[in-house]
Formats: structure tokens, sequence, C-alpha cells
């Protein structure tokens, strides 16, 4: 049987993020933002994923400009948020990916890291 696909895919179906591999770990951050949107987050080098879809973003305006690092990108259409990239230029070493978004059984025995984001 070939490998299933491992991609992460929008509620819509319109965006999607093909994934090289299995991510080593999965981050349950409990920071406001991944709370509100039930974000889980994978990492990757930006050159490694095949993203495709129409995004909107979201930088976050509740921190002060100098503490703001990244924006996050959702499905134009639906509004799931899909991934996240620093706000500089890309390429990117190291960006996210909701993996709420991905088939749970294809991320079945991926450690699982729960971080503290909102005591930061
Ligand atoms: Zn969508």
């Amino acid at each position: 049987m070939p490998e299933p696909e491992l991609v992460a895919r929008c509620h819509c179906g319109r965006a999607t993020i093909r994934l090289p591999r299995k991510p080593d770990y999965v981050n349950h951050c409990n920071c406001s933002l991944c709370a509100t949107t039930g974000w889980w987050g994978i990492y990757y080098a930006s050159e490694e994923l095949l993203i495709e879809g129409k995004f909107d973003e979201y930088v976050r305006s509740d921190l002060p400009p100098d503490e703001r690092f990244l924006k996050v990108l959702r499905c134009a259409n639906c509004g799931n948020p899909t991934h996240w990239v620093p706000l500089s230029e890309p390429p990117y070493e190291r960006m996210g990916v909701n993996a709420r978004l991905v088939d749970p059984a294809l991320l079945e025995g991926v450690e699982v890291r729960e971080i503290d984001g909102r005591s930061w």
C-alpha cells in the first residue's frame, strides 16, 4: 500500500499544505491565540512545504509592535487557521502548520508537548 498522503487541509478543502514527513512533535499551547483558534503547532522549513489556497492574514494587535514576530494565515473561504510565517521575507527556516488540519490517524504516536504560552 502506498503511504497515506500527509496533508493539512482546511475545512472547505480549498487550502492545502503538503507535508514532507510526520512532525517530530506537536505543540499544544495554551496562549490566547492558540486557545481561541484551537491551534496545534507542527514545524517545517518553508521550502519543504507545498502550500496552495487563498489566505487572509492576522498579526496580533494586542502585542506592542516590537513583540510581533509572525502572522497567522487562514483560508480566505472557510476561515480555518492553516499556518503561520515570520514577519520577514521567505524562505523561512521554521514556520508553523496547524496540526488540527491533518487527519489525526496520521499523527498517531507523535509526541505531544504541552506549552504554557499563556504565562509568557
Ligand atoms: Zn477553507
